[in-house]
């Protein structure tokens, strides 16, 4: 169904479907449910907390799937998402940058792909990094031997229609064009991924739409 609807926005797009990924959004979801959609095709999940994505992985297998880590980090699970995912989205600081590239020389992790989190609407209770911030942090990304800058990702406030999140998706990509050609954009969850598409993300972030409304609270 979702993969329907990303192909669907994809060719309305003029896109190929296949440069899309999905990050099926597995927060709050138990391993059992993870596993039903590995059956149905699903190969990389997103989490949002280290603490409660390391049970599901160890219940899973580390190398059974991608797993993508798209919530805050706190610098004190920063060794933890170090070890148990592949790609982190959420990178909003030189200050957290410094500690995963350090933390990947210590663990003998050779690379870290990592996408920066960029605070488009100036939201001050939001993760990502404002936007004047942004040159200073790509910067440094560009100057380390482990982690390797490979996009931008935007969590929008929620707004009903859709539509009104398509400014931020515009805003990224002009960002994403300026800083790093060609670089991953990672942008839409199940209420406006297609909106997303149409304006080039290349990963959405899928939860609701796959699995499922959360149980209450667990936002
Ligand atoms: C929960 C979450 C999603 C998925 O949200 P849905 O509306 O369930 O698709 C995407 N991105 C981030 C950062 C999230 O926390």
């Amino acid at each position: 169904m979702v993969r329907h609807r990303i192909a669907d926005a994809a060719m309305r797009s003029g896109r190929d479907p296949n440069e899309i990924k999905l990050v099926a959004v597995s927060k709050t979801h138990p391993p059992s449910v993870l596993r039903e959609a590995m059956e149905a095709g699903v190969t990389i999940f997103g989490e949002n907390k280290v603490q409660e994505a390391e049970n599901k992985i160890i219940a899973i297998g580390r190398h059974a799937a991608e797993w993508h880590l798209i919530g805050h980090l706190q610098s004190n699970k920063a060794r933890k998402a170090v070890q148990l995912f592949d790609v982190i989205h959420s990178v909003d600081s030189v200050e957290l940058a410094r500690r995963l590239e350090r933390i990947c020389e210590e663990e003998g992790r050779e690379s870290l792909p990592v996408l920066v989190q960029v605070d488009i609407a100036g939201e001050a209770t939001k993760s990502g990094i404002a936007e004047e911030a942004l040159s200073e942090l790509v910067d440094y990304l560009n100057t380390c031997k482990l982690l390797q800058l490979q996009g931008f990702m935007v969590l929008p406030p929620y707004y009903e229609d859709p539509e009104a999140t398509r400014p931020f998706f515009r805003r990224l990509r002009a960002i994403r064009d300026e800083m790093l050609s060609g670089g991953e954009l990672s942008m839409g969850m199940s209420h406006d991924f297609e909106v997303a598409i149409e304006e080039g993300a290349t990963i959405v972030r899928v939860g609701t739409a796959i699995f499922g409304e959360r149980e209450y609270g667990s936002r």
